[in-house]
């Protein structure tokens, strides 16, 4: 099959196109040929080589896959009985991109994010780079009649994490303010809608002027362009001095010290990322004295998948797509993303 694979980390220019083994099923799993993959911040930094993953190379990444079923493995239709009438050959699938063993004591809790042997689609597992995708069948979840291949790729890994760092974590309630960093990104659009969808006040921040009307249109209350404006004054003025209830972050050490600066006394950063760097200092003074909560965040469980999909189906979030492009062009496509030059989503098809 064909797929786009690095041998070796490093740049954009270490992906290429090339012609690879299709992969085999064993029971219980499913071939699916690939309609859909979108491109997600975590394929640079494996690319790039992140020393928490070690991946075996060469490597086809994507951990959002959307497609047809294929051909299924031994014993399947009895492995999901959530799907009516069992999965069969022909099927429009959409993969979860978390990976749990469902044995172990957080799988049992329905914490399976937590999992003694949690991992990704696209890094521990092959991913969506390429024609032809191979899962547990348990991982495939049905793409229901009006929702497209690149709509089903666009929103899991994304909506699924934003939802678990607002919902899961921070706890986001109702008449809270929240501060979105970077609202054009994966997770930042899909947090300006989930906030929004919990009625809070969101606050967002972009980088570019081109980018503020677009986040204004997904909901957020107001949007501060931070290459013009510094936002941590402009959300000062906006709350009055008081700060903000929750800040999602997913930057880094750009952001990290006006972040915390920023949170209301019971105030929560919640962080799934760090794409300027990993480092960061803490004033340990406004942690304690104004009883402030720190929350890593990775993924989200597999009722909150569902949950998010519900919602996704029903329009009530709307994943943004900025391009579709053909497999063969990952390498500009990832390229575009490091220039932090889309609002939403890359879409690839093989
Ligand atoms: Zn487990």
């Amino acid at each position: 099959m064909r797929a786009v694979i690095f041998r070796r980390h490093g740049g954009p220019e270490v992906l290429e196109p090339a012609e690879v083994p299709a992969p085999s099923i064993g029971p219980g799993e499913i071939l699916v040929r690939v309609k859909a993959c979108s491109i997600n911040h975590l394929d640079l930094w494996l690319r790039e080589g992140l020393p928490a993953y070690r991946l075996t190379l060469p490597h086809i990444s994507g951990c959002d896959v959307s497609g047809v079923v294929e051909r299924v493995g031994e014993g399947v239709t009895r492995v999901n009985p959530a799907l009516k009438g069992g999965m069969k050959a022909g099927d429009r699938v959409v993969l979860a991109p978390g990976i749990s063993c469902g044995r172990c004591d957080w799988c049992r809790e329905g914490q399976d994010n937590l999992c003694v042997s949690y991992g990704i689609r696209g890094a521990a597992v092959p991913g969506g780079y390429a024609e032809l995708a191979s899962a547990k069948a348990s991982d495939a979840l049905p793409i229901p009649e009006g929702l497209s291949f690149e709509a089903a790729a666009a929103f899991p890994l994304v909506f699924l994490t934003a939802w678990h760092m607002l919902v899961g974590r921070a706890a986001l309630r109702a008449g809270e303010t929240v501060l979105v960093h970077a609202a054009g990104s994966g997770v930042g659009h899909a947090a300006v809608q989930i906030a929004k969808h919990l009625k809070a006040t969101v606050y967002a921040t972009v980088g570019s002027e081109a980018k503020v009307p677009k986040a204004k249109a997904l909901g957020a209350d107001a949007v501060i362009n931070y290459h013009q404006d510094n936002f941590e004054e402009r959300i000062k003025v906006l709350t009055g001095g008081r700060g903000v209830d929750v800040v999602f972050e997913h930057i880094g050490p750009q952001t990290w010290e006006a972040s915390l600066r920023l949170l209301a006394k019971g105030g929560r950063l919640v962080t799934c990322g760090a794409t300027s760097g990993p480092s960061v200092t803490l004033d340990l003074r406004y942690v304690f004295s104004r009883q402030l909560s720190v929350l890593g965040s990775l993924m989200g469980t597999r009722a909150e998948l569902e949950e998010v999909a519900r919602l996704v189906v029903a329009g009530t979030l709307r994943p943004v797509i900025d391009a579709v492009v053909p497999l063969a062009e990952a390498r500009a496509a990832q390229e575009r993303m490091a220039n932090r030059d889309v609002f939403g989503k890359l879409i690839l098809v093989p």
